[in-house]
């Protein structure tokens, strides 16, 4: 890969990040490389790209390194966390757009504790294709430049096959990174942190506040997006919140086949931290922790807790409204108010009942009736719908369901990538009317398909 290259991040103090390359592989073998998002962030494809994006060569002008962060964990302090099995090769520049590359599984750093700095193929396949679909579906996200087998195993509960992505975002900051400085109490660090946010990712911002107000309407823009598609993050750690507000790290995330608010796929997530209907409270929780995390840069404490406070708890609402946009975008409501809400919400409350598929029923709207059971309280929503509804409705056709993707994991784990490449086509166009193959992929799980719980897989 050719690009220009300028690495910001690495001349932030040294004490943010470990300068070291990835960890060279046996025997790399490309899957796939994304040509349309090469061309948008400025990077051309060259010979050495396999070596490249396998860690066997870094490219000219990058000038990797491994980042430092902390974190909450399922509400768990975790004073140290960083890039354990991923290297950021560094930023590249196309017009006034910068975007981070960075590679995952590959190899160890300072940070990797227990871990071997590897991924296998399966999580690696699923974060390309969920990734892509996101980006696809309108969705805030990092996005995937390419993927590589490293033609070494990889040993979890059994032995796997080894891959490398390579992952672009608009920055790989995270709530934990401001807060493992502010845990350390080194504000210096904190204090660079915080400008060098502010220059990159919200140039309008003059202190600290602002900065905090400005993510949190990012995310709760975010989430509302996720809540409109059925999708479970299923990790929202704070060192999984990025504060460029986009969706980041996609392990054992789900979209929901048959809705539920209180759906939960993680193996990991035993007590339903992260469930659907959680996640709006859960990314207040996590801009709490950011507030907390910029206090020490104010200069009078009490003042700054208490306008922190106010900034978080007016999350929830700016979530509501957007997630009334999103709603309504899907019902044809082109100016939803509050008074839509209702409408909103018995018809979710009609789809938990009878446990609809959620992507199905927005896709067909009009012609849903036979998905339910109890026909009649639809045929009476859908009349009262009818009086308001004054645009058309916009919903996805196809999203990643989890049984096409453990499906395409099952294949290309055996060395067949055909269906990695049919799901990826699919569902990077997702508001097309369906292909014949694309419908296929579309359609719900049987009982027999249906997955109901997902794994890190890390
Ligand atoms: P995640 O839950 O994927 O966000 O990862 C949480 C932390 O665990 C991050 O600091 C990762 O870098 C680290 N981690 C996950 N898997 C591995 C691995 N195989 N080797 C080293 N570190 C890992
Ligand atoms: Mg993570």
């Amino acid at each position: 890969m050719k690009a220009d290259f300028d690495n910001s991040f690495a001349r932030l103090p040294s004490g943010m990040f470990s300068a070291l390359g990835p960890t060279p592989v046996k025997e790399p073998a490309l899957i796939t490389t994304n040509a349309a998002l090469a061309a948008d962030i400025g990077v051309t494809f060259t010979e050495d790209d396999l070596a490249h994006f396998a860690g066997n060569a870094v490219p000219e002008g990058a000038a990797p390194l491994a980042q430092l962060y902390a974190g909450h964990q399922f509400g768990q302090w975790n004073p140290q966390l960083g890039d354990g099995r991923a290297i950021l090769l560094g930023e590249v520049v196309n017009g006034g757009n910068r975007h981070d590359i960075q590679l995952k599984g590959s190899g160890l750093t300072p940070y990797s504790r227990g871990g071997d700095g590897r991924a296998w193929l399966g999580p690696v396949l699923r974060e390309y294709v969920v990734s892509e679909a996101m980006h696809a579906l309108g969705v805030p996200t990092t996005r995937a430049l390419a993927a590589v087998t490293t033609g070494e195993d990889v040993y979890r509960e059994t032995v796997l096959p080894g891959a490398i992505l390579t992952r672009v975002a608009s920055s790989h900051i995270r709530v934990g990174t401001f807060q493992i400085y502010a845990a350390r109490g080194q504000i210096d660090h904190l204090q660079a942190l915080y400008d060098y946010t502010v220059a990159r990712h919200y140039p309008d911002v003059t202190n600290p506040g602002a900065l905090l107000d400005a993510v949190i309407a990012r995310q709760a823009k975010l989430i509302a997006e996720w809540m409109g598609l059925g999708f479970i993050h299923g990790v929202m750690n704070t060192d999984n919140a990025s504060i460029a507000g986009e969706t980041i790290d996609y392990g054992p995330c789900a979209f929901m086949d048959s809705y539920h608010p209180a759906r939960v796929f993680s193996a990991i997530d035993q007590f339903g931290r992260y469930a659907y209907q959680n996640q709006p409270q859960i990314g207040a929780w996590n801009m709490a922790q950011f507030a907390t995390a910029l206090i020490p840069l104010m200069p009078d404490r009490d003042q700054a807790i208490e306008d922190f406070t106010k900034a978080v708890n007016a999350m929830i609402p700016q979530y509501e409204a957007a997630w009334r946009d999103v709603f309504g975008r899907k019902l044809g409501i082109s100016n939803p108010t509050e008074d839509d809400v209702p409408l909103i919400a018995d018809l979710l409350t009609l789809m938990a009942e009878d446990q609809t598929d959620f992507t199905a029923v927005f896709a067909d709207i009009e012609a849903a009736r036979d998905q339910f059971l109890n026909r009649d309280g639809f045929d009476d929503w859908q009349a009262r719908w009818a009086l308001r509804r004054n645009a058309e409705p916009v919903n996805p056709q196809i999203i990643p369901r989890n049984h096409q993707v453990e499906a395409m994991i099952t294949a290309a784990a055996a060395g067949d990538f055909a269906p990695f490449h049919a799901l990826l086509a699919a569902v990077t166009d997702p508001y097309a009317p369906l292909t014949d193959a694309a419908r296929e992929l579309a359609k719900p799980p049987t009982e027999e398909e249906l997955v109901t719980r997902t794994f890190c897989g890390t």
